[in-house]
């Protein structure tokens, strides 16, 4: 079952885009890092998460599923996720609660406390009042607070990804045929994660490639 969140209730009301001031900042408060010690299995990867992992720990997919990632079904699909230890926290977060992979971490790490909401036209970003506790925020330009290269076509590739995998979410809810759910996922699962990344190349021209030529494979599944 999809999951229905109520923005009322989490967020302040608002909705921003990456070029929004939001007061997130918590540049002062030590690596409190509680943001990484109570996650438990939320911190879903996407492709892009994954070729970041194999670059910074040079390791193929089945690599970091012996130690850093786990596979759970989220909305009927098979998706990895960053694994946690019981009383650490994320595999990643140091002795002294520092990440150890911060110039690489996952899309939902660098986000936080910031979520996305999908519209009809992409998405925008929200801000989650109840879940970093830290009292002096500052003001930051979200764009800035992301760090992340090429943002724009970092956000166009989540609009399309999230799009496609929204294809995938109404196939499995369509179907009560098992065989059909688990051969799509293991399609998903090796053609966008398995597989390897070519780690020293650009992410966007792999993944492109990869998503033409899984849109004629999925509908097949339907
Ligand atoms: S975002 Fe909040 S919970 Fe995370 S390290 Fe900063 S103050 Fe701590
Ligand atoms: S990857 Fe880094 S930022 Fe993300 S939860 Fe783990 S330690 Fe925290």
């Amino acid at each position: 079952m999809r999951r229905e969140i109520d923005l009322n209730e989490i967020s302040d009301g608002r909705l921003y885009t990456s070029n929004d001031m939001v007061k997130i900042g918590c540049n002062d408060c030590a690596g409190c890092s509680e943001c990484c010690r109570m996650v438990e299995d939320t911190i879903l990867l996407d492709p892009y998460d994954i070729y970041q992992l194999e670059q910074v720990l040079k390791a193929e997919f089945e690599q970091l599923m012996a130690g850093y990632i786990e596979l759970r079904v989220v909305d009927g699909l098979i998706q990895p996720h960053l694994k946690m230890r019981l009383e650490e926290g994320c595999v990643f977060l140091s002795g002294e609660g520092r990440c150890t992979i911060h110039d690489h971490r996952p899309g939902f790490c660098r986000m936080f406390p910031m979520g996305r909401i999908y519209q009809e036209q992409g998405f925008k970003y929200f801000l989650q009042v109840h879940e970093c506790s830290y009292p002096n925020k500052t003001k930051v330009k979200l764009r800035k607070w992301l760090g992340i290269p090429a943002l724009d076509t970092y956000e166009k590739y989540i609009r399309e990804w999230h799009a496609f995998v929204q294809e995938q979410v109404e196939s499995v809810e369509n179907t009560e045929n098992q065989e059909i759910i688990k051969k799509l996922n293991l399609y998903l699962l090796n053609q966008f994660y398995v597989n390897q990344y070519k780690i020293d190349e650009d992410f966007y021209p792999q993944f492109y490639e990869r998503l033409e030529e899984a849109k004629p494979v999925t509908v097949l599944y339907r």
